[in-house]
């Protein structure tokens, strides 16, 4: 554990320093391509919250990083849930009085409501009806529904597809079946210095549907795979389940690893073209949503921070009041904000190479962060330590103003008196955090900061001196 403050900076430029390579050394646009195909292998696979597509795909992604599978069995109890029974599908098709094939899982997954209950007959348009669902907002768009805790059975068509069905009498062949099975969750572990941890969750149980899925599966394993060759402080818990269900049994059945969470992130529609969104942690203010408010400010790029609400992802479920947890969730596209969210609209082509490779530097950028928000103490403070004499000043750099690392030298000096971690200093100074940290590691090196504590155990420290 890392709660004893560690001696005069040993670890400096270890961690971090190795995130802020692995940063500056990413290939975005091979890494886009890379995450881009592997989406469009996972694409037509038949995935929900059980069965044997959710399973392949996870082995698919343990190419990147080992991926561990755990198995519950149907019936369990899981908080105030239970386990369902595992969901097969072998075929499902809707043929309509001419012969004509309406709706077939094997063309598009989407046809089939997820977790139908088996069912075979003829029935006329009128009795066909309450089982069609379609948009009629989005007449060319097949939607995406599931029957998950309802038994009924049901097909998803295109609006305008729908309008044009004759009476007559429809055959339904849905071959499926609900059995006692297992409900599996997928686990990427790397442990770090200490045990405390980050949890990382994307959701992994949508069928066809890329951005709404898949972007956050492969972000969350590129994201394990980069983690893996570089030493870091905390151990990184890649959770890869079905949502809610996933989250809510993870969480029931691993109360050890819930306590030792410090950090989290929901990872959820990150390959689309819209700006990336952070919503905070139900908590508002905890570290993770400081040091996601800094990178993202920090990137140059368009993004927009959220309050938290109780909707959207498995942040519900972690940032429930039973558990609390410092989650936050990322995105760019938002829940049910753009029109092709829970459609067979939601395609590989929605999903772009750059932005899935953009997703994965802001979050190692946020890594970087949590790794290296250390907390120090000014070696000589009263009045400036003389700098120029350590190499740190270059007399041309005065005025400080348009020198952002001796500003930052300034400010890591001014504001290390044991109290505040690097993050405060980088909010305080407007600046980078690389910036900052780089500054820092430059003044121990020189003997003038001194580390006293990572981020957690001054957390801690303050919490004791309420
Ligand atoms: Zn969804």
């Amino acid at each position: 554990m890392n709660g004893a403050p560690s001696p005069s900076g040993p670890r400096l430029g270890g961690g971090p320093a190795a995130l802020r390579r692995a940063v500056e050394q990413l290939d975005l646009e091979a890494l886009g391509a890379e995450l881009h195909a592997l989406v469009r292998e996972l694409y037509p696979i038949g995935r929900s919250i059980t069965g044997e597509g959710l399973r392949r795909s996870l082995r698919i992604l343990g190419r990147l990083e080992p991926v561990r599978l755990e198995e519950i069995p149907t019936g369990t109890r899981v908080l105030d849930w239970e386990i369902p029974p595992e969901w097969t599908v072998r075929g499902a098709r809707l043929t309509a009085p001419d012969g004509e094939v309406i709706a077939d899982y094997d063309r598009l997954n989407l046809h089939l409501v997820a977790y139908s209950v088996p069912f075979r007959g003829r029935l006329s348009l009128d009795e066909l009806q309450p089982h069609l669902h379609s948009l009629p907002d989005r007449p060319s768009l097949v939607p995406y529904r599931t029957s998950f805790y309802v038994e009924d059975w049901g097909f998803c068509l295109a609006h305008e597809q729908r309008l044009r069905l004759r009476p007559g009498t429809y055959q339904v062949a849905i071959d499926t079946a609900l059995t006692a099975g297992t409900l599996t969750l997928g686990e990427m572990i790397l442990p770090g210095e200490t045990a405390d941890e980050v949890l990382v969750s994307a959701h992994a149980c949508h069928p066809s549907l890329a951005n709404d899925n898949l972007s956050g599966m492969v972000v969350a394993a590129a994201l394990a795979r980069a983690l893996a060759g570089v030493p870091h402080r905390y151990t990184y818990r890649f959770l890869l389940v079905p949502t809610t269900i996933g989250s809510i049994a993870w969480l029931a059945r691993n109360p050890a690893a819930t306590a030792r969470v410090r950090h989290g992130l929901v990872l959820a529609g990150v390959g689309d073209r819209e700006p990336l969104h952070y919503k905070r942690s139900r908590r508002g203010d905890a570290e993770i949503d400081r040091a996601m408010a800094l990178v993202l400010a920090s990137s140059g790029e368009r993004h927009e921070l959220l309050p938290f609400s109780p909707t959207g992802y498995d942040e519900r479920q972690y940032c429930s009041p039973g558990f609390d947890l410092p989650v936050g969730s990322l995105s760019r596209g938002l829940a049910g904000t753009y029109p092709e969210y829970h459609t067979s609209g939601d395609t590989p082509e929605l999903v772009a190479p750059e932005r899935l490779a953009g997703t994965v530097r802001r979050c190692l950028e946020l890594f970087e962060v949590l790794e290296g928000n250390g907390t120090f103490e000014n070696t000589s403070p009263r009045g400036e330590p003389m700098l120029g004499r350590r190499g740190l000043f270059s007399p041309g750099a005065w005025p400080s103003h348009s020198d952002r690392d001796l500003q930052a030298v300034l400010w890591a000096l001014s504001l290390s008196d044991g109290s505040h971690t690097l993050l405060d200093v980088a909010e305080r100074a407007g600046l980078a955090f690389p910036v900052v940290r780089g500054a820092a590691e430059r003044l121990a090196g020189a003997g003038l900061l001194r580390e006293v504590g990572t981020a957690r155990a001054t957390l801690v420290r303050r919490e004791g001196a309420r």
